[in-house]
């Protein structure tokens, strides 16, 4: 699609190599926008965004959002920050400062600039939570020194940056809590459990349901999520947060079923321990979704999980 001068705008994306940042940069070239992509490489690899380089709309910059940025933008998608509790694990203390000081920089970039800007928070806000389905006034039950507390808190600290530099400077932010996503682009060993159960059913090994596996979560396709982040920042005078995910809860035996029925596969269930602060439960609540930003997940799990599928079943050819 092409824009006018006027029509065109330039959007930086955080994260943009990363699972979900990557769709987002396809979806606003294809708008017609000029996208700056900047990611340190640490989760997302190049091969997410390869198609891109070489577009004159695209321009890709190796970058850690813990350090300033200096560049002219007209919005600002923050989506810097690893997702999987093992690469957030891996190094806590950079975790936390990914979400802390790049939220104060990419803060300190949109005030300057007078950008709108998106933050890309999480259902991790509301810990294990005692309020089910999760809705945005519930404060959450977060442990503040567990191994989640870098990403949970981390992502905690930052909707405090962005309400503060709301209402101290003015600024024009949109924080969305997303919940689990998943689909094509989810790097195969991050160890998140659509990435491991697929893999694992490919492959023919053993799937390895943490605790009882009936604890619950809510898998949102996604297009459908990057449907909901355009809706939202064009939206105006809407700041949230709004929870973004799917509300179909199911248990992580269930979507272990599915994967092994989709991929026709002979792996075995296998038990092993809960990680801990494990959430039980997760399932989030759109109401305002629906109604501010008129948009609603479409896509079934097990459509979803085709495509996710097709794309891991080509990675191990
Ligand atoms: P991802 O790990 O695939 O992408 C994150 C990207 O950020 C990667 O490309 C990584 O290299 C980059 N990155 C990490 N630290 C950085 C730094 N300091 N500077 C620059 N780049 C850095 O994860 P994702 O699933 O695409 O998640 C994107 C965002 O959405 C994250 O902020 C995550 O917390 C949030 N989120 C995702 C989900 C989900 O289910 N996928 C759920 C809730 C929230
Ligand atoms: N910053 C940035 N790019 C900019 C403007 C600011 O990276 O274009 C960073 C800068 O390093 C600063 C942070 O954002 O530390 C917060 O900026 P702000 O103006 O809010 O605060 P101050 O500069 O007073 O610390
Ligand atoms: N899980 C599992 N087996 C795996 C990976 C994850 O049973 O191989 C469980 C995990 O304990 C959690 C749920 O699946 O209860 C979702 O885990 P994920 O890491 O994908 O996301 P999060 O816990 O952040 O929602």
């Amino acid at each position: 699609m092409s824009l006018n001068l006027f029509e065109r705008k330039r959007i930086l994306v955080t994260g943009g190599a990363g699972f979900l940042g990557s769709h987002l940069c396809d979806r606003l070239i294809a708008q017609g926008h000029d996208v700056i992509c900047v990611d340190n490489f640490f989760t997302g690899p190049k091969d997410n965004i390869l198609h891109l380089i070489g577009n004159p709309r695209f321009e890709l910059m190796r970058h850690d959002v813990t350090f300033p940025l200096y560049v002219e933008v007209d919005e600002i998608y923050n989506l810097a920050c690893p997702a999987s509790p093992i690469h957030y694990q891996y190094d806590p203390v950079q975790t936390t400062k990914t979400s802390v000081h790049g939220a104060i920089n990419m803060l300190g970039l949109a005030k300057r600039v007078k950008a709108r800007i998106f933050q890309a928070s999480t259902s991790e806000v509301y810990g294990d939570p005692a309020v089910h389905p999760q809705t945005e006034d519930y404060w959450g039950n977060v442990n503040p020194i567990g191994p989640r507390a870098c990403y949970d808190e981390g992502k905690r600290c930052a909707e405090t940056l962005f309400f503060d530099y709301h209402r101290q400077h003015g600024l024009d932010i949109r924080v969305a809590r997303i919940f689990n996503t998943y689909g094509p682009r989810m790097h195969p060993a991050d160890g998140r459990v659509v990435s491991n159960f697929i893999m694992q059913a490919l492959k023919g090994e053993p799937i390895t349901l943490y605790g009882t596996g009936l604890q619950t979560r809510s898998f949102c396709y996604v297009d459908d999520l990057i449907d909901a982040f355009l809706a939202f920042m064009k939206t105006p005078d809407v700041i949230g947060p709004i929870n973004l995910g799917n509300p179909s809860e199911f248990t992580i035996k269930e979507l272990a079923e599915q994967v092994i029925r989709l991929t026709h596969s002979k792996s075995t269930l296998t038990f092993k321990d809960l990680p801990t602060d494990d959430p039980m439960q997760r399932c989030p609540d759109i109401t305002q979704a629906r109604h501010v930003l008129k948009w609603e997940p479409s896509v079934k799990l097990e459509d979803g999980l085709k495509k996710t599928i097709e794309y891991f079943r080509a990675l191990t050819r």
